[in-house]
């Protein structure tokens, strides 16, 4: 198949392609993706987004396999075909401007929180304050393969920044592909946080919306995602996850680091 062209300057699309692919690796490290679940990155302006082959390796994935593909689900750059979940990415890039970035998942711990009975995935621990608006269930447990799935998924999501999908997964959303990695590491401790609450037998005890406030007060949340994704980076850099030729590229630069102090 010959690559066509759109036009989108390689440069722009080299790091979404990059930061996609470099997500992907680490998150099967951390065990949040596996032998499936996908990465999209939002080309802006251009009703297309980054994704990777549905076929290939999550754990070695290449930013020049990356795909180009429009809202019809047409490859427009790159060789190969999408997942076959492509809709959940079209939907809801398409309904939320908002967003640049999309996790799909079938995180275990997140698939539990839609098979009990009178529980609720709340946020328990601080960063999770990122979830206060609530964490909806999609109720279709099956693979989301078409345009009316896609549709039903982001009016659950509506403005939400997570949405669980009963017995099958998770989508996440974020505005940018450093934010959502940090974000689906924060999402899992959370889970975690009220998995062991449930197993130790107690009630467990979520963030009140005083707590989640004053928490709010402190945040520093593009200061805090470019700290993890620079630790989480140099982790896949020193473990082999990613390559070495994608440090220079990837690691924050000393001044990115620096804290404002007037936020
Ligand atoms: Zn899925």
């Amino acid at each position: 198949m010959q690559a066509r062209t759109t036009g989108i300057t390689p440069q722009a699309n080299d790091t979404r392609a990059l930061e996609a692919a470099a997500a992907t690796r680490m998150l099967v490290a951390e065990r949040i993706l596996d032998y499936s679940g996908h990465v999209s990155i939002r080309i802006p302006g251009k009703d297309a987004f980054v994704i990777q082959i549905g076929s290939n390796s999550r754990a070695e994935v290449e930013p020049a396999s990356m795909l180009v593909v429009d809202y019809d689900g047409n490859v427009l750059e790159g060789d190969g075909q999408p997942p076959s979940e492509i809709p959940i990415h079209i939907e809801i890039l398409k309904a939320r401007p908002d967003v640049q970035a999309i996790l799909h998942s079938h995180m275990e711990l997140a698939i539990a929180f839609t098979m009990m009975e009178g529980v609720t995935l709340k946020p328990m621990r601080a960063r999770a304050s990122r979830w206060k608006s609530g964490i909806p269930i999609d109720g279709d447990p099956s693979h989301i393969k078409t345009t009316e799935q896609g549709r039903a998924l982001a009016r659950t999501l509506g403005p939400h920044h997570a949405v669980l999908m009963r017995a099958h997964g998770l989508t996440l959303v974020a505005e940018s592909a450093q934010a959502l990695f940090i974000d689906a590491v924060h999402f899992k401790e959370n889970a975690t946080a009220q998995m062991q609450a449930l197993q130790a037998g107690t009630k467990p005890l979520p963030l009140t919306d005083a707590e989640i406030e004053q928490i709010e007060k402190m945040e520093m949340r593009d200061w805090h995602i470019k700290k993890l994704w620079n630790y989480y980076v140099r982790k896949g850099l020193t473990e082999g996850v990613l390559p070495d030729e994608w440090g220079a590229p990837l690691i924050p630069s000393r001044e990115m680091l620096t804290r404002d102090h007037t936020h």
